[in-house]
């Protein structure tokens, strides 16, 4: 210990000069601020408790120098040498030192921020006889103004525009990403009003948010529009949070500004593709399905125009007339046939010729600068009545042969609306369209020659009927007037071929008269229970090897339908049970009652069917393969009858075991519950 001691730790006194003795009050001793005083040599010789607080330690008086704190380091974190540090300076140069910052270590590695103010203390000839020195603790503002700081950087960094507004809507702080966003500088910015960011039609919402945060609340995630400095309005989601000052008033809001342009427009890419794929379905199910050339036009030109984004499409059939000219089939979509009336031969425009002439696809962002385009004065290509056409696309539809079957043309009023995307989805449909009008055309093509056909079949059963109804006649008469036997039994057995050859063409009369709508029955109401027997009764006759048996509880039973329609049916089955089970001779019939209708069944041991002829036998002109040659027929039968009982509204099927014989079932209502059709 120094002999030049000035503090005396034992009664906590302040020794300025001998004999002058200044005792500290308790005021010093207790005060927040940390003071503590130092020998001219250094010696610490007086702390109050603030200080020992502050150092987190109590310094040996008269031993320790300088500082009361183990370590201690400059504001930018370079370790102090104690010898060097502010106290020091001040006793080697009797000088106050103000203004450095110093960080304090405590043994508990807590570090705080430190301003000291040392005074060197003169006596009164100006001898230095010591220093003391202030501690002001800075570390709370320190910590302050790091966050501050770091604040600052990360709202600057942002990559959301954050801006913060009064609650009169004025803009206080504007970042680096609002600049970026909207257009505006900082300095444009601050001290406006916030609805110059926000779109005439929406500046209603302002209100609401404001009245939201005047309540405390948050506004999270909220998607609108909002407005750059260039005008543009762009898609943005907005957070608007509260400012509270130290009171917990509301003094204003932060807005976080995020675009979402790219999400906005990802999202609407994204659906414009599932559409796109929804169109494509829709379109690819009627072209594959259809063969009827009208719907696959339209709907080929409809969802063309609608892939495209074309303000209106059309689909123009490379179909000359006989002079080799105008164009007789077209569908629109978009666009008004009237629009399109005067449009004259597209085929021949200098414009639309090149894709009808296999040059392929056209597209042009404005095709009226195409050099082209005004050869067919006085409307150009597109006729006045016409929309304005800028955009233009035209896409050829090709056979598989080659041939240009036609051409989808697109068009738009503005410019530069199609691009290759939209090219090859016309396209892909296109190639589709083509197959299916290619299907289309064999179909018509097969429908004309059935429909001839079937006319042939009916003029030749109508020309066959007159005469061999005459030669039945003749050969009755010649039968009667015969008396040699044998003679009698020739012209019987010619007469029962003829009878056969007129129900084989009475048959192809009555298929005929279906196909074209003209069968007509006579409904009244008949006993079928007495019609089933006397069917039996004829088919028993003529075939009296083959045993018919009836399986009924049924005496009466009355329908209402066409006797005669129905007979045919019977004799039908009948004749079938017998000709498709040569070496079965039992044929089983049934009728019963069930609910309104009557059920009849046919039963035989024949040769039966398989599963897949159940359906089929009942098609016109449909034979199961392999059948052998005393099985003969024209497979129209079954047709018939189907026809007749459900015209009768009733139903027809079979069962059948194949190799053990079928049943053949057919329902009519009953009398009652008919419906004349
Ligand atoms: P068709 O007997 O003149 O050929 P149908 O229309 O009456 O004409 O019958 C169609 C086909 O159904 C027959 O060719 C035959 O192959 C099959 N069929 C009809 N009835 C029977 C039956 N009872 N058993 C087995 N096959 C039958």
């Amino acid at each position: 210990m120094s002999g030049s001691q000035i503090y005396d730790t034992s009664n906590s006194s302040l020794n300025i000069a001998a004999g002058n003795h200044i005792h500290p009050n308790e005021i010093f001793n207790n005060l927040p601020v940390a003071i503590y005083t130092c020998d001219c040599s250094g010696y610490i010789t007086w702390y109050n408790k603030a200080a020992a607080n502050l150092w987190g330690r109590e310094p040996k008086i008269g031993s320790e120098q300088w500082c009361g704190s183990w370590k201690i380091f400059k504001s930018n974190g370079d370790e102090l040498p104690l010898d060097n540090c502010p106290m020091a300076i001040t006793l080697r140069e009797g000088r106050p030192v103000e203004g450095e910052e110093v960080i304090v270590e405590r043994p508990d590695g807590r570090k705080i921020y430190v301003k000291p103010h040392p005074v060197p203390i003169f006596d009164s000839e100006g001898t230095l006889k010591g220093a003391a020195n202030t501690l002001i603790d800075i570390t709370e503002s320190r910590i302050a103004e790091e966050k501050s700081a770091k604040f600052v950087a990360i709202v600057e960094s942002s990559q959301d525009a954050i801006i913060s507004k009064s609650l009169d809507g004025i803009i206080r702080s504007w970042n680096f990403a609002a600049e970026q966003l909207f257009g505006y500088s900082e300095s444009e910015a601050i001290g406006k009003h916030i609805t110059m960011l926000i779109p005439a039609n929406r500046i209603i919402e302002e209100h609401l948010i404001l009245g939201k945060i005047r309540n405390g609340d948050k506004v999270e995630h909220y998607e609108t529009l909002r407005l750059r400095k260039d005008g543009l309005e762009i898609p943005v989601s907005l957070t608007i949070s509260p400012i509270k000052d130290k009171k917990g008033n509301i003094t204003g809001a932060s807005k976080i500004v995020r675009d979402i342009s790219q999400q906005k427009e990802a999202e609407i890419k994204l659906k414009q593709y599932a559409d796109n794929l929804e169109i494509l379905n829709s379109v690819g199910k009627v072209v594959s399905e259809s063969l009827d050339i009208k719907q696959i036009l339209q709907k080929t030109t409809d969802a063309t125009t609608r892939l495209s984004g074309a303000s209106f499409g059309a689909f123009f059939c490379n179909k000359a007339d006989e002079n080799g000219e105008s164009l007789i089939l077209y569908t629109l979509s978009g666009a008004e046939k009237e629009s399109f009336e005067k449009f004259g031969m597209p085929r021949n425009a200098a414009v639309f010729h090149p894709t009808f002439s296999g040059q392929g696809i056209l597209r042009s962002d404005d095709i009226t600068t195409d050099k082209r385009y005004s050869h067919n004065s006085p409307h150009q290509d597109i006729p006045e009545e016409h929309m304005p056409v800028k955009s233009f696309l035209s896409v050829p539809v090709i056979s598989k042969t080659g041939n240009i079957i036609g051409v989808l043309f697109f068009g738009h009023p503005e410019a530069g609306k199609f691009n290759k995307e939209h090219e090859d989805l016309v396209q892909s449909v296109a190639s589709q369209a083509g197959v299916a009008l290619d299907n289309a055309k064999l179909y018509e093509e097969i429908k004309i020659l059935n429909s001839k056909k079937d006319e042939f079949i009916g003029l030749a059963s109508h020309e066959l009927k007159t005469p061999l109804t005459s030669i039945t006649a003749y050969l009755q008469v010649l039968r009667r007037a015969l008396t040699d036997e044998h003679s009698k039994d020739f012209v019987s057995k010619t007469l029962s071929q003829v009878n056969k050859l007129s129900a084989l063409v009475s048959d192809l009369l009555d298929v005929s008269k279906i196909e074209a709508g003209k069968l007509q029955l006579t409904c009244e109401p008949f006993d079928i229970s007495t019609l089933l027997n006397d069917t039996i009764d004829i088919m028993s006759l003529s075939n009296p090897e083959h045993k018919i048996t009836l399986n009924t509880a049924v005496n009466h039973l009355t329908v209402r339908g066409d006797t005669q329609r129905i007979e045919q049916v019977l004799i039908n089955l009948f004749t079938n049970a017998i000709k498709y089970a040569p070496s079965a001779y039992a044929i089983d019939v049934s009728l019963e009652q069930e609910n309104n209708h009557v059920r009849i069944g046919v039963k035989d041991n024949g040769i039966g069917l398989q599963k897949d002829q159940l359906e089929q036998i009942f098609s016109r002109f449909y034979r199961v393969d392999g059948l052998s040659p005393h099985m003969s027929g024209l497979g129209i039968g079954l047709y018939i009858s189907r026809e007749i009982i459900e015209r009768h509204n009733g139903q027809i099927w079979v069962e059948s075991d194949y190799g053990k014989g079928s049943t053949f079932w057919f329902t009519i209502p009953l009398s009652g519950f008919s419906k004349d059709r």
